[in-house]
């Protein structure tokens, strides 16, 4: 049983196509150098209207630009319809996306999404062949209350609820404390990885050990070139979702390099 290591950006709503395209052409000229192997898993979510853009960055190495994966910040569990504003599945698989990140807390906390809303797009994503990126994590008050294992073990039991084993095993989590995102502040590396560890216990608890050693838990809240190396020498973390430190090539490309020369395969 093996865990490649996963580094994905999340760039929420920054970047115009110009510097999207201009951002990822960074991070090809960096991994150009490296074997898929040598590489962690890299994915990066740009905002809808950047993916072709991104795509349209030449690869000049001969992978077939298969180093780097796009991820869809969101997706609606229809496939089509009268959904004023929302994406399908089908649509960021055709615009070429391999993984969606859902349940981000900026999208539970600004747009009201619910672990109901958030398991019909981990359910309509798998049935779409794509990897659902699940996010979870508590605010400051729940962890100052000591609710924090609790209210995870919830979101993470309401995320995946009627999914099989063998789905919940390709899936990735993110465990994000709220309180660390966009803030500067990073949760100490211990404390992220018990609480991964907990995480990865529930996942056994409802879909086995199998899929419990599979399943990939990232970190994310202020993940920085400073911080990587820490974060993955953990046992039970298995890379980082990142966003502010994602919007630059060169911090993103430390972040991978220094991930990449841990080796770590947990
Ligand atoms: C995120 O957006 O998921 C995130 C973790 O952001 P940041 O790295 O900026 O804290």
């Amino acid at each position: 049983m093996s865990r490649k290591p996963i580094i994905a950006g999340n760039w929420k709503m920054n970047l115009l196509q110009s510097e999207a395209k201009s951002v990822f052409e960074g991070v090809k000229n960096f991994v150009k150098d490296y074997t898929a192997v040598e590489l962690p898993t890299i994915v990066i979510a740009p905002v809808f209207t950047s993916i072709s853009a991104v795509q349209s960055v030449e690869c000049t190495c001969g992978c077939g630009g298969k180093k780097i994966a796009i991820a869809g910040q969101n997706c609606h569990w229809e496939s089509s319809g009268a959904f004023t504003g929302e994406i399908s599945v089908e649509m960021l698989k055709d615009a070429g996306c391999d993984y969606v990140i859902i349940g981000h807390s900026e999208r539970r906390q600004y747009f009201s999404e619910t672990d109901e809303m958030i398991n019909k797009k981990a359910k309509a994503i798998l049935r779409g062949g794509l990897i659902p990126i699940v996010c979870c994590g508590e605010t400051l008050e729940q962890r100052e209350a000591g609710v924090t294992d609790s209210w995870i073990a919830g979101q993470i039991k309401n995320a995946l609820d009627g999914i099989s084993s063998e789905d919940i095993a390709k899936s990735v989590i993110a465990y994000e404390p709220i309180w660390a995102i966009g803030t500067g502040k990073t949760c100490d590396a211990d404390e992220a990885n018990r609480v991964i560890a907990m995480i990865r216990n529930v996942v056994k608890e409802i879909a086995g050990n199998e899929a419990g050693d599979a399943i990939r838990i990232l970190y994310g809240g202020s993940v920085k070139p400073s911080t990587i190396e820490e974060q993955m020498s953990k046992s039970d973390i298995d890379g980082a979702l990142i966003g502010g430190a994602s919007l630059k090539a060169e911090s993103l490309n430390e972040i991978i390099e220094k991930t990449m020369k841990l080796s770590l395969v947990h």
